[in-house]
């Protein structure tokens, strides 16, 4: 038995842990969970939790439905909300199938294997999300007519406001989790908030992301309000979105980081942007995955529709944050398409492999957007070679069928069953008459 799966053990028995919850997550980003008793988690370690895979989205076929959980003890915390007494455990697990190969419908085993390619060339993957959501009033909600909690606005101290608490009750809990948090504020939109998670590998921090989303979910039910990461909950307020901060180690060196290159940025930092440009039309299906997330894109509020990339230019989609020279380890660039409400191990997943394919590929990059990009027109834009996002899951959806980078990154279950999730919602979306129509049409018309 390894070191961590006894510290595991031993932690169940010392602080009288009842349950130990098995965290994994399907296809299109939903966290599932089994609450097992203690006694079960040494034969979890050896033998897996067997488990009903075709009731769970984008997993295996009704023929095929035997699938096994397999907790990873590095992933052990013990959950702050469930309390001190009797206390609830949980683990993240990776999933095979019966015979012990890794599931093809795991996301969290697309991620792995895409940076075990990237560990292949020299590389582990860093990344640091800007994590938004926001809170809305419970009452209002239940009537049918959300409204934000409360009506601050970026950075704003407001004596006595609730999102004070909220805040640093997330903080909180997310620090007992093991997860560190950099910073946290008030976001633009009124009941906006934004919790900046400190950077790790790509994988953890998945997970974290699962784990910080669980946190704001309880702590809203604790407190009173709904927390939501819908991208675009209100049309004339900012959307949430999930920047994300990204860089390439090799050992203990940042590969990104060169003092001689424009903005300290080395060759392979530039041709990884290189990549993520190129690819960035065909993935925005998954760092975009909802019919509303492109309310969001396409909203304004410093969000990004078109594929640039700038330094200190909020209006690109790609940039490289508060360049200041000597930044050395910490240089990195920040990719503001994906939204709060993605799957985070297929978009990280995506993000790498777009990156390590124009380092392969030896891609060029563009010249950078000095512009303001949201305040050319669609012809200036066309001059300067600037392409759009795509503006409906539809577009993005057909895009994403295309991509051979995304097939063979995702694996092909994986890949067509998101295509048939999504092709469904928007067929669903399609279908519908929506408050706008009517608004607009039934008394012209
Ligand atoms: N809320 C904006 C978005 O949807 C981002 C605001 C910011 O720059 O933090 O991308
Ligand atoms: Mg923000
Ligand atoms: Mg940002």
């Amino acid at each position: 038995m390894d070191k961590q799966t006894d510290f595991v053990l031993r932690t169940i028995e010392d602080r009288g842990v009842r349950f130990v919850r098995l965290w994994f997550t399907d296809v299109v980003g939903s966290l599932k969970s089994v609450a097992v008793s203690p006694a079960e988690i040494e034969g979890a370690f050896e033998e897996g939790i067997g488990f009903d895979g075709s009731s769970i989205q984008g997993f295996t076929r009704v023929s095929e439905s035997d699938m096994l959980a397999f907790p990873d003890p590095s992933t052990f915390q013990l959950l702050p909300w469930r309390g001190e007494k009797d206390p609830t455990g949980r683990m993240f697990c990776d999933l095979t199938t019966p015979d012990g190969q890794p599931a093809a419908s795991d996301s969290r085993n697309v991620l792995r294997r895409t940076m075990a390619q990237a560990a292949e060339r020299g590389f582990s993957f860093y990344v640091h999300p800007e994590c938004e959501f926001y809170l809305l009033d419970r009452e209002s909600l239940q009537e049918g007519r959300p409204q934000p909690a409360d009506h601050a606005g970026y950075f704003d101290n407001e004596p006595g406001g609730s999102a004070n608490d909220f805040r640093r009750r997330a903080v909180t809990m997310l620090e007992e989790l093991g997860i560190s948090v950099e910073f946290s504020h008030h976001e633009v939109g009124p009941g906006q908030n934004e919790i900046d998670l400190r950077y790790a590998d790509a994988l953890t921090m998945a997970d974290n992301i699962q784990t910080f989303r669980t946190v704001v979910k309880e702590v809203g039910i604790e407190q009173g309000v709904h927390a939501t990461f819908m991208p675009k909950p209100f049309p004339d307020q900012p959307g949430s979105g999930m920047h994300t901060h990204f860089s390439l180690f090799e050992g203990d060196d940042n590969a990104f980081y060169d003092p001689a290159g424009q903005y300290e940025l080395s060759h392979t930092a530039r041709r990884f942007m290189a990549g993520v440009l190129h690819h960035a039309a065909e993935i925005t299906a998954v760092t975009n995955q909802f019919v509303n997330s492109y309310k969001r894109l396409w909203g304004g509020d410093e969000a990004p529709s078109s594929i640039a990339w700038g330094h200190n230019n909020r209006s690109a989609l790609l940039r490289v944050p508060l360049y200041k020279p000597g930044k050395g380890q910490s240089t990195r660039i920040e990719y503001r398409g994906i939204d709060s409400a993605a799957n985070p191990y297929l978009v990280f997943a995506l993000l790498l492999a777009a990156g390590l394919k124009g380092i392969e590929e030896d891609y060029e990059l563009p010249d950078e957007a000095e512009d303001n990009i949201w305040e050319l027109s669609d012809q200036e834009r066309r001059a300067l070679g600037i392409r759009s996002l795509p503006g409906s899951l539809e577009q993005a959806l057909e895009l994403m069928e295309g991509s051979e980078l995304v097939a063979d990154t995702l694996g092909e279950q994986v890949f067509n069953y998101f295509l048939l999730n999504k092709r469904q919602e928007w067929r669903e979306y399609r279908a519908q008459v929506t408050d706008y129509e009517l608004r607009h049409s039934l008394n012209r018309l």
